[in-house]
């Protein structure tokens, strides 16, 4: 489950249990409020290619990265371009192409924004390794929730047994409404129709993936949050008619050897 805790006087989102099974591995979600931002954006946007001041979307990243005690320099972002592409990240800054970053550096916070698609993590205590993942409906359609998966105990070799995912918040199967097209994209079990509308059940659609490439449900940490139904706490893209605000989630394993060896 999710709550929303104070650091340093900004209200953020986080998964309480995560904390016993993946000590080393810090998942926090940005609010809506706290920041500069006006209109649609108000107040903590944090997404640069949405229309908002990008002096604000600057102002409010800054006030996010220092209340939850991020260095900026070791903030990696991939381009989000609704593909399946993970690139591989070992320092901060900007991956182009990519919808998920993995890494196996220590205090490098991996950014996943979002306003309705789902940030999934993914970590393998075990091999110090980690996963951000934009699991959007092309995203997720197109196999990024197995792609990430197979990378870890592919590439990294993680131990599926120990494999921990996370899903943040996003939006509902019942606030998601789509075309009969998107529909027939997903697996009958993940959509529905009713009085003439289809919708899809994305959540329920990425849980069954990550369970189905092998991680254990005793592993499986979701957020059970809909950013459509928190209207108070949440950006949503589907709400908003397509004009809001974006929040970060930033995934960091956590224990650097030295901040000094990092050129801080
Ligand atoms: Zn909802």
């Amino acid at each position: 489950m999710f709550a929303w805790i104070e650091m340093n006087g900004l209200s953020v989102g986080t998964v309480p249990a995560l904390a016993a099974a993946a000590p080393r591995l810090r998942v926090l979600f940005s609010p809506r409020g706290g920041g500069v931002s006006a209109g649609p954006f108000a107040s903590l946007n944090l997404g640069g290619a949405v229309g908002d001041s990008p002096r604000a979307v600057a102002e409010n990243r800054r006030r996010f990265l220092s209340a939850i005690g991020a260095d900026p320099r070791r903030i990696a972002r991939c381009a989000q371009v609704h593909g399946a592409r993970i690139a591989a990240a070992s320092r901060g800054g900007v991956y182009e192409r990519a919808d998920g970053l993995v890494t196996a550096e220590r205090d490098l916070g991996l950014v996943i924004g979002t306003a309705d698609c789902f940030p999934v993590i993914l970590h393998s205590p075990s091999e110090m390794v980690c996963a951000a993942l934009h699991a959007g409906r092309s995203g997720a359609a197109a196999g990024i929730l197995e792609r990430g998966i197979a990378l870890l105990l592919g590439r990294f070799r993680a131990d599926p047994h120990n494999l921990i995912a996370v899903c943040g918040p996003g939006i509902c199967g019942r606030c998601y409404e789509v075309g009969r097209d998107e529909a027939m994209k997903f697996p009958a079990w993940a959509r529905r129709r009713s009085a003439g509308r289809w919708h899809i059940d994305l959540p329920l659609f990425i849980r069954r993936t990550v369970l189905a490439a092998g991680v254990r449900e005793a592993n499986w940490f979701d957020a059970g949050l809909c950013t459509s139904c928190s209207a108070d706490r949440c950006f949503s893209h589907r709400r908003d008619g397509g004009r809001t605000g974006r929040h970060w989630t930033v995934a960091t394993m956590t224990g650097g050897r030295s901040a000094a060896g990092r050129g801080r």
